[in-house]
C-alpha cells in the first residue's frame, strides 16, 4: 500500500486507554484519530479529532465511520469479525481480519498455536455439565475452566481444585462454551510485543517478565529472569510463523508461560498489548507508534531498549486516587487513562519507571 500520509485520519474501533495511546502516537506523527465504540466516551475522547457512537454490530454505523478515515484498526479484540467485512471491502483493515477471529476464540487460537508447533497447556471443550465431568477426568486437577469467548483481566475464568468446586465454576462461567485448562506449573510468565509492517519485516521488542494478580496484568519488569531470556528464541520463531501465517500488519502480543520444559503458548492478543506500555518511554520506538507505523504503511521504527532496568506498574482500583504523591515522584512516568469512576480491578494508569 502507499504510504498514508500526514494529515490523514485513522479509524480506531475501541475507545479505551489502548485507543487513547494509539491516537497520542497517531497525533506526534501528525494524523489525526477518529474512535468508533459502543459507549458515550471514553478514554480515548480526550485525545482524538473525533467519537462516533455505535454497536460494533452495526455495519451501516461502521460504514458511515470508514467513510472518513484513510486506515481503519482496532485496540480491542472482542468484536465479532462479520460486520467488519465490508469496512474490508471499502477501506484497509489492518491486523487482518482472521487475526481477531483467531485470537478471540480461545479453541481457535490454540489449535493454530499447537498448528505452528507451540506447546500449549492440556485443555479440552466443554458444551455442558457433562462434558466438564469428562474434562475433569481427562485433564485432571487442579484446573481453570475458562470461556471460549469474551475473557479478558481473569474474567470468564473459574478455578476448580476438587470436583466438589464443578458446579460453582460451571455457574460463576455462565454455563457458556468453555475450555478446561490443566494448570502449567512455570516460573515466570512472559509476553513478546511483536509489529510486522507492510513489507513483511518483524521486528521484537526486549521481553518483560509479567506478574499477575487476580487474573490481572500487575508488572512488567526488564530485564526477565535468566528462564525466560533462554526461552525468548524458541518463542520469538513461534511469533515469525504466527506473524506469517496471517500475513499480519501492526502489533500483535503472545502470552506465554516460562516452564522448565519451554515456553507455553498462553494467548495471543492481535492488538498493542499492556505487557507493552513500558515501551512508551523504555524503547526508541513505543509498540503504539509502530502499530500506527505498520497501519500506514510506514516502515517501523528502532525497538532498541533506553535504560537497563524498566517497571511498568498498573494503577488498578483505587491504587491511583493518591495521584498526587504518584505525580510527585520524579522517576517516575505517570499515565492517568482519564476514567471517572475507580472500580475494583479496573486499570486506571500505569507507572513506568527506568533506571
Ligand atoms: P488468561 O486470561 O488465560 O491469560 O489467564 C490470566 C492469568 O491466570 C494468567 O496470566 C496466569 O497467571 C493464570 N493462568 C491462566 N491459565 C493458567 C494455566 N493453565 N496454568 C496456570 N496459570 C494460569
Amino acid at each position: 500500500m502507499t504510504p498514508v500520509p500526514p494529515g490523514s485520519t485513522i479509524g480506531i474501533i475501541g475507545g479505551g486507554q489502548l485507543g487513547r495511546m494509539l491516537s497520542l502516537a497517531a497525533a506526534q506523527l501528525g494524523y489525526r484519530c477518529h474512535i468508533y465504540a459502543p459507549e458515550a466516551s471514553g478514554p480515548a475522547a480526550d485525545v482524538s479529532a473525533k467519537w462516533i457512537q455505535g454497536d460494533y454490530g452495526d455495519t451501516e454505523r461502521l460504514l458511515e465511520f470508514a467513510r472518513d478515515v484513510s486506515v481503519i484498526t482496532f485496540e480491542f479484540e472482542n468484536i465479532d469479525p462479520t460486520p467488519l467485512r465490508p469496512l474490508a471491502e471499502s477501506k484497509p483493515v489492518f491486523p487482518p481480519l482472521l487475526a481477531l477471529e483467531i485470537g478471540q476464540d480461545r479453541i481457535a487460537e490454540k489449535s493454530f498455536a499447537a498448528e505452528l508447533g507451540g506447546r500449549t497447556a492440556p485443555w479440552a471443550a466443554v458444551n455442558s455439565r457433562d462434558e466438564l465431568e469428562a474434562a475433569i477426568a481427562a485433564i485432571g486437577l487442579p484446573a481453570i475452566l475458562k470461556t471460549v469467548r469474551f475473557g479478558y483481566d481473569g474474567k470468564g475464568q473459574a478455578r476448580i481444585k476438587t470436583v466438589a468446586d464443578a458446579d460453582a465454576a460451571w455457574t460463576a462461567i455462565g454455563e457458556c462454551p468453555a475450555i478446561l485448562e490443566g494448570m502449567v506449573h512455570f516460573d515466570h510468565e512472559f509476553s513478546l510485543i511483536v509489529a510486522r509492517d507492510q513489507k513483511g519485516s518483524v521486528s521484537f521488542w526486549d521481553t518483560p517478565e509479567n506478574v499477575h494478580k487476580d487474573g490481572i496484568l500487575a508488572t512488567s519488569t526488564i530485564p526477565a529472569a535468566d528462564i525466560v531470556r533462554q526461552q525468548v528464541p524458541s518463542a520469538r520463531a513461534l511469533a515469525r510463523r504466527i506473524a506469517e501465517r496471517f500475513d499480519y500488519v501492526g502489533v500483535f502480543t503472545i502470552e506465554f508461560f516460562a516452564s522448565a520444559d519451554g515456553p507455553v503458548f498462553n494467548e495471543l492478543a492481535p492488538r498493542v498489548h499492556n505487557s507493552g506500555h513500558w515501551t512508551i518511554e523504555g524503547a526508541t520506538t513505543s509498540q503504539f507508534e509502530n502499530h500506527i507505523r505498520a497501519i500506514l504503511g510506514l516502515p517501523l521504527g528502532a525497538t532498541h531498549l533506553r535504560g537497563s532496568m524498566i517497571e511498568m506498574r498498573n494503577l488498578i482500583g483505587h491504587d491511583a486516587d493518591n495521584w498526587l504523591a504518584l505525580a510527585s515522584d520524579p522517576g517516575a512516568h505517570l499515565h492517568l487513562y482519564g476514567k471517572h469512576e475507580a472500580r475494583p480491578g479496573r486499570k486506571m494508569g500505569h507507572i513506568t519507571r527506568i533506571t
